[in-house]
């Protein structure tokens, strides 16, 4: 890209070919690609474009190719649907509020439904308030989708407010990528509708350290200074951030930000994602080289989500080796082992 942030968002293979993101003889291959997965890249990214970012947004003749493994639910949600709620976890539950993105990432994990459906039908949000009401054991709801930051302030304060009569409730959380790859959303009527008498996080999906442009983190300063909680959430991806450079550069500047380092996702198994995904020794190596050399508030959770909706666990590397009863080998930030004994 050259010259000024460019207007408007790039929805098609012409755009991403007139503005010299798509190779012009990858085009059929990436009209074929497009058929099954939409391409929409904002300006504010088109702005901040450089290798590593681009590799996010601009599709990939290797799309095409889908791996036996590889799944159009890779996470399962489907397993433990209630209408527009996935209810896999007692306490928590996620609410798909809307299928629409500002942004169609190449990676995504629900890349087979999103910009489909557009935003829940009101209908559809009645019940799941209705099932939340009957299930006092849910304390937290997670807005995701899609992008949740992308419903208008009005139809989502409206929610909200119905939401946060129940007395059940004590967090309300959002998963998005909108105050990164469109921080104008970020705006007086937004963070007028997150001031709630619950504890409001969002937690921000960012990849990369370019996604940090500084109307990112202008937007990131409104949420703090409104009052909303910061965490971030991050895919491990080859060709993206899968070396500790760019991962230490990108946690340095979430904490910066006042953003808490919350999960390092594991690559989901989505289809036609393979050329991203690393192995787990590849992500435990990495996790273990920032283990010393970073802050602890900078460090996130290396996590899978297990295929098949058996939920996410900790994957990252192992300090601790049980050597005897009461006897363990305890391996320092530097990889030298200690003994530890539990007391008799
Ligand atoms: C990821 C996820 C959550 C949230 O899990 P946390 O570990 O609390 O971040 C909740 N419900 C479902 C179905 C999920 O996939
Ligand atoms: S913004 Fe989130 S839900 Fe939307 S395509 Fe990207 S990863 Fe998927």
């Amino acid at each position: 890209m050259d010259g000024a942030a460019p207007a408007r968002p790039i929805l098609d293979v012409a755009g991403l070919v007139r503005a010299g993101l798509a190779d012009p003889s990858d085009r059929a291959a990436l009209e074929q690609v497009a058929e099954t997965f939409r391409i929409r890249i904002t300006p504010e990214m088109l702005g901040a474009m450089q290798p590593g970012l681009d590799a996010q947004f601009v599709p990939d003749p290797r799309e095409l190719t889908v791996r036996p493994e590889e799944l159009a639910d890779p996470i399962g949600d489907a397993v433990h649907a209630r209408g527009a709620l996935t209810h896999r976890y007692r306490d928590r539950v996620i609410l798909h509020a809307t299928q629409s993105c500002e942004v169609y990432c190449r990676f995504c994990f629900r890349r087979e439904t999103v910009g489909d459906a557009g935003v829940l039908a009101e209908t559809a949000f009645a019940e799941a308030l209705a099932y939340l009401a009957g299930q006092p054991q849910i304390r937290e709801v997670i807005f995701t989708g899609g992008d949740p930051l992308t419903l208008s302030p009005r139809r989502l304060g409206d929610w909200l407010t119905r939401l946060s009569a129940l007395p059940n409730i004590d967090v309300i959380r959002f998963h998005s990528r909108v105050p990164v790859v469109a921080p104008e959303r970020i705006s007086p009527e937004l963070l007028a509708v997150l001031d709630l008498p619950q504890a409001v996080f969002v937690v921000l999906h960012v990849n990369h350290p370019a996604e940090l442009t500084p109307a990112a983190r202008a937007a990131l300063r409104r949420l703090s200074q409104a009052g909303v909680a910061l965490l971030s959430q991050t895919v491990l991806l080859k060709g993206v951030n899968a070396d500790p450079d760019t991962l230490e550069a990108l946690f340095r500047g979430l904490i910066r930000a006042r953003v808490k380092p919350y999960y390092l996702h594991h690559c989901d198994l989505a289809r036609g994602t393979s050329h991203f995904r690393t192995t787990i020794a590849e992500g435990q190596a990495i996790m273990a080289s920032l283990r010393g050399r970073l802050s602890g508030i900078a460090q996130p959770t290396y996590v899978l989500d297990i295929p098949g909706g058996h939920g996410k666990v900790p994957i990252g590397p192992g300090y601790l080796l049980q050597t005897a009863p009461g006897e363990w080998q305890v391996t320092d930030p530097g990889g030298q082992p200690h003994l530890y004994r539990d007391p008799a």
